[in-house]
């Protein structure tokens, strides 16, 4: 216990402590002047650390967190948490609001590219070492959600139902590793409902298992908007609701205290865990600071270290890789020049530069290659945002009255320079206090297109908007129902075909009225897509017959992998089967790069020699992309995922998404590859696998004890090699076993260098908590009765090695 913050606590009246518990504003708490308490500022995560705002000051951006956990990397990933760290600080943030570790229940949820894997030993491994660098930092880590937050259907009030064994052994794992092997400062409670009650609601979960039975000292804070209860929230253990000004705290919970409904005890255990977590990040001491942007050299080789150690090499027929000799590459697809680094939603960072695979590859490869370039197909969810190299001198206005619109002659109240035109406002543009004032926004956008022709341009905001093209309303959404964009909050997309002429500047200009809807977020996208000419699969598939070696980059982009939905399938968006079927029937050698966040279906695996799973790769991912296929990085990514070859081969295909407001979790322990054993399924490609450029296999394996092994690993190539082995266990005495037993379970793994030619021994770890069984009706662990085999291999689906323990 703190004496500091016992002596404040003491000092504090039951109203300032009140007030602690939520949040002034959308990232920080209230401060106490009287008392020297400075505002606690959080920030979002994890693809870096966005800061107050969304046009603010940049963020250096990591890859996606499935290409973190696909590097098996311990030290990578640690490291990429120091530098998460760093970049709080420049936000003046004490609470990094990551990592998010739910688990890939389905290969379509929204969100599967901010968490890790399907697997919850490999994503408690990744956790521990991410949040062990971001609180090395002196820098608190907001691991989320808890729990259950495994699709974004329904998300607000879906209640995951989930057996206890499942919760235990499966979904809180990686909660409990963070908490036991990482001191993780604080947690962040589920949108979604678990077995009844909301997670800042859950008695069971947050006292009970959190707090009971894990022993967890820190604290807990809301999801955004994601209490639902003014008494209850506060009694199960959420110390924090957030945003601020809250919804059911302030007035409200004063209230509840004045009346006796709350006692003053509870106030005080809440107050005391969000003072103890301000001491132990230093903020207790220092109120955040200005804002800054950091473009650290350093820190831009460890992303795109990062980022090739993530890639994951599938398919290597006739060594196609690593890149040799000169000739023609035509590099194809929608993702070559416009490559998507990190998904959407909350993620998502404003990232000052990013490096394309097309430019990287020109930039690389240009002096000994022919680089050419062909689209291939689009693949757009919603129009592109409004191309800022069309634009110059934009201007927007801010009219503290959104009737002012109506009045040409309205002077504005602020006018600034766009600097985005996906502007997403958590605070008043006019800076007034609070979030809850209504205003007008007109931007005025002079506009020359580089191709003459019908441009599809539209919209998506919280409030009523319209376009103006050269004076002439050409669109206008006020009847067009919300629910869509903005986490749901705003308007669907509407789109017009305007004609434009190229060289021509048209005068766009867009008016949008915001008015308070109970939650301080406001925002609008404005877009614009030019004509197409042509058949873009045409001008690629001409392409590709000429060149040497196609490359293909493939893959979806950050509206098809956000936060708010999920995808409705795992088929690449657009037309891009066909155009890689067809550019593989005329290319002399194709290679395909996936650029998505979590599985997609590649019905042409066979009419290619190459693929690399290359993820949202971060804002390094074409220099990592380079990096990995000349083979300057060998690749040694594995797959945290399993590739399905079809949908409905998932685990969970006959309860996904969830009726009448229920997920039931009846595949029950059994996610990811431990699904695919148990129903003999065949996956495209297993959890765990990868290639490299080397040989290297594991030639042998020996017991040490029940907690380690020891591999022999050979490389029979002329290249230095890596390797990741693993441990899988299984039981030997399956009779009378649950139908949901998986036959075998990750249970420890160790990435291996191996030089060219040589042989080595590893030691691999196995965790022994990773093989144990909940007993619901002890409310505690048993060891796994009987003999135990110990599998050994380089993938769920290859364990040539077997040892018994
Ligand atoms: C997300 C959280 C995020 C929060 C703040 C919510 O919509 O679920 O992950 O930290 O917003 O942006």
């Amino acid at each position: 216990m703190s004496k500091r913050v016992e002596s404040l606590l003491d000092q504090m009246t039951i109203e300032e402590q009140v007030s602690l518990l939520a949040g002034r504003n959308f990232w920080e708490t209230n401060p106490i002047d009287r008392l020297g308490i400075p505002r606690l500022r959080v920030s979002d995560g994890p693809a870096g650390v966005r800061g107050t705002s969304f046009d603010g000051p940049t963020s250096m951006n990591i890859p996606c967190s499935t290409s973190i956990a696909a590097t098996w990397n311990r030290g990578l990933q640690r490291e990429i948490g120091e530098l998460l760290g760093r970049e709080n600080h420049s936000k003046g943030s004490r609470v990094h609001l990551a990592p998010t570790v739910n688990l890939h229940r389905t290969p379509v949820g929204g969100r599967n590219f901010e968490c890790m894997s399907e697997d919850p030993y490999l994503t408690a491994e990744t956790a521990v070492q991410y949040v062990t660098g971001v609180q090395s930092q002196g820098v608190a880590s907001c691991i989320k959600h808890f729990v259950g937050n495994d699709t974004e259907f329904e998300r607000m009030t879906i209640d995951s139902r989930i057996d206890e064994r499942t919760l235990r052994e499966v979904y809180l794992v990686p909660f409990e590793r963070a908490v036991r092997d990482a001191g993780v400062m604080s947690v962040m409670t589920s949108y979604n409902r678990i077995n009844g009650d909301f997670g800042a609601d859950s008695v069971e979960m947050l006292e009970g298992v959190l707090r009971g039975d894990w022993g967890f000292d820190g604290c807990v804070i809301s999801d955004w908007h994601g209490v639902h209860s003014t008494v209850e929230s506060v009694i199960a253990g959420c110390d924090l609701e957030m945003p601020g000004p809250p919804l059911w705290r302030g007035a409200k919970l004063q209230q509840a205290v004045d009346v006796g409904t709350v006692p003053a005890s509870v106030i005080r255990e809440r107050a005391r865990n969000i003072l103890n977590l301000m001491e132990r990040t230093g903020a207790l001491d220092t109120p955040p600071g200005p804002e800054s942007a950091r473009d650290d050299a350093d820190d831009l080789a460890l992303i795109r270290r990062a980022s090739a150690n993530g890639m994951v090499l599938l398919k290597n027929e006739e060594n196609v890789l690593p890149l040799a000799g000169a000739g023609t590459i035509a590099v194809i697809g929608p993702n070559a020049a416009n490559a998507t680094v990190m998904g959407g939603g909350s993620a998502f960072v404003r990232v000052a530069h990013r490096s394309q695979p097309l430019d990287a590859i020109r930039q690389r490869l240009g002096d000994r290659a022919h680089v050419v370039h062909a689209e291939g197909c689009r693949i757009n969810k919603r129009l592109p945002e409004l191309d800022r190299s069309l634009i110059s001198g934009a201007r927007v206005d801010y009219f503290a009255d959104p009737s002012a619109l109506d009045d040409p002659s309205a002077v504005p109240d602020r006018t600034v320079e766009p600097s985005t035109f996906r502007v997403m406002q958590f605070r008043d543009p006019l800076g007034r206090k609070g979030a809850q004032n209504d205003y007008g926004t007109r931007f005025t956008i002079p506009f020359t297109p580089d191709v003459t022709g019908d441009w599809e341009i539209g919209l998506e905001s919280v409030g009523n908007a319209r376009i103006l093209v050269d004076g002439r309303e050409v669109l206008d959404n006020t009847d067009v129902p919300g629910g869509g964009s903005f986490f749901g909050i705003g308007k669907h997309e509407s789109t017009r075909l305007v004609a434009l002429t190229s060289g021509t500047t048209h005068e766009i200009v867009v008016e949008l009225r915001h008015i308070f809807h109970g939650q301080g977020l406001g925002g609008i996208n404005i877009g614009a897509q030019p004509p197409v000419a042509g058949n873009l699969i045409d001008e690629a598939v001409d392409l590709a017959a000429r060149a040497d070696l196609s490359i293909v980059v493939v893959g979806t982009n950050d509206d098809w992998e956000s936060e708010g939905w999920d995808r409705d399938d795992i088929t690449l968006p657009g037309d891009q089967d066909v155009l890689v079927t067809e550019v593989a029937k005329v290319s002399k050698r194709t290679v395909v790069v996936i650029n998505a966040g979590s599985p997609v279906a590649m019905p042409w695996v066979d009419d290619v020699q190459g693929i690399v799973y290359a993820w949202f790769g971060g804002q390094e991912m074409g220099n990592a992309l380079v990096d990995l296929i000349t083979g300057l990085v060998e690749p040694s990514g594995r797959l945290p995922v399993t590739l399905p070859r079809r949908l409905v081969d998932m685990p969970a295909a006959e309860t996904h998404p969830g009726r009448n407001g229920k997920a039931q979790y009846l595949e029950g322990r059994l996610i990811g590859h431990r699904w695919y054993d148990k129903t003999g399924k065949d996956p495209l490609f297993p959890f765990g696998f990868g290639l490299g450029y080397a040989d290297v296999a594991v030639t042998g394996v020996e017991p040490i004890d029940r907690h380690c092994v020891q591999a022999t690993l050979s490389n029979a190539s002329d290249r230095n090699g890596v390797q990741v082995v693993q441990v899988y266990a299984h039981r030997l005495e399956r009779e009378g076993l649950p139908s949901d037993e998986p036959v075998n379970v990750l249970v420890g793994y160790e990435r291996v260098e191996v030089a060219a030619g040589a042989t080595v021994t590893a030691r691999v770890n196995v965790d022994p908590d990773a093989y144990r069984t909940w007993d619901a009706a002890s409310r505690g662990w048993t060891p796994w009765a009987g003999p135990v085999e110990l599998r050994v291999g380089t993938s769920s689906r290859h364990l040539p090695h077997a040892v018994r323990v």
